[in-house]
């Protein structure tokens, strides 16, 4: 018996990168999950079949994160689905890279649209469902950019921060009730996220890598399991990095 037998979990931006692993993993230890996406409906639809094909439970479910009845509507369809929530994950995310000085509002805005405020959103409605489960959990996707910065990333940086924050005051509000609210902050992980970088952008993130190399989402994926299951069970409010060493704390 998996890890996540019989869990029900809804993962945002379940359909590419670290989400779809993310998926994946979860359903591989036993939780039937609902594969959210924004517009790549193909992309997530393959998840889901990956997710069959090996025997599991899957359904994908489009909405934007950062609108406020998109992500309400999100809940409720994943509730209807699964019968219940007991594993939310805050992955969607995107970045508008640019130097401060040339940073147009809406670079800004579109950033802590779907990476900040989608968090808050998707969380909110999800509140009641994870209270009625005997132990919800909570994980928000982070990045070591929240913690230590980056030249051309002062929205994505400030996003970042901003939810690690927003993970330990929500852990705090719901940790009577069984609910455990972690982050998780990937370093450099391959995926089309990190398309538009430059070549010198690139050089300089992996300079910064004890470990010498990037990682697959793969590689994040079995944390965020481990902490959706049994033995994450007395792990709250912390910000876990799986970054090859870049933050050292
Ligand atoms: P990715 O490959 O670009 O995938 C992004 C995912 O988010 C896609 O599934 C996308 O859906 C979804 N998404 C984007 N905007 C959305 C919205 N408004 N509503 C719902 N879903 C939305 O990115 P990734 O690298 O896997 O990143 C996943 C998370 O990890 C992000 O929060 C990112 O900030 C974080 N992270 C990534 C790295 C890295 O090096 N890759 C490092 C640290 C943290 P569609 O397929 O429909 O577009």
């Amino acid at each position: 018996m998996g890890n996540l037998e019989g869990k029900a979990a809804l993962v945002t931006g379940g359909s590419r990168g670290i989400g779809r692993a993310i998926c994946l993993e979860l359903a591989r230890q036993g939780a039937r999950v609902v594969v959210n996406y924004h517009s790549n409906a193909e992309a997530a639809a393959e998840v889901v079949a990956r997710i069959k094909e090996a025997g599991g439970e899957a359904v994908a479910i489009g909405g934007d994160v950062a609108n406020a009845d998109a992500a309400a509507a999100l809940v409720k369809g994943a509730v209807e689905a699964l019968g219940g929530l007991d594993i939310l994950v805050n992955n969607a995310g995107i970045t508008r890279d640019r130097l401060l000085m040339r940073m147009s509002e809406s670079d800004w805005d579109d950033v802590h649209n779907t990476n900040l405020k989608g968090t808050f959103l998707v969380t909110k409605a999800a509140m009641r469902p994870l209270l009625r489960s005997s132990a919800g959990r909570i994980i928000v996707i982070t990045s070591v950019i929240g913690v230590m910065g980056n030249a051309g990333q002062a929205n994505y940086a400030a996003a970042k921060a901003g939810l690690i924050g927003f993970t330990r005051a929500v852990a705090r509000e719901v940790a009577s009730r069984a609910i455990t609210v972690n982050a998780v902050a990937p370093g450099f992980i391959e995926t089309d996220i990190i398309a538009p970088m430059s070549e010198e952008a690139i050089k300089g993130a992996m300079a910064q890598i004890p470990m010498e190399r990037m990682a697959k989402p793969e590689e994040v994926a079995p944390l965020v399991a481990f902490l959706a299951g049994d033995g994450g069970g007395y792990i709250t409010g912390q910000c876990i990095h799986v970054d090859g060493g870049m933050v050292m704390a």
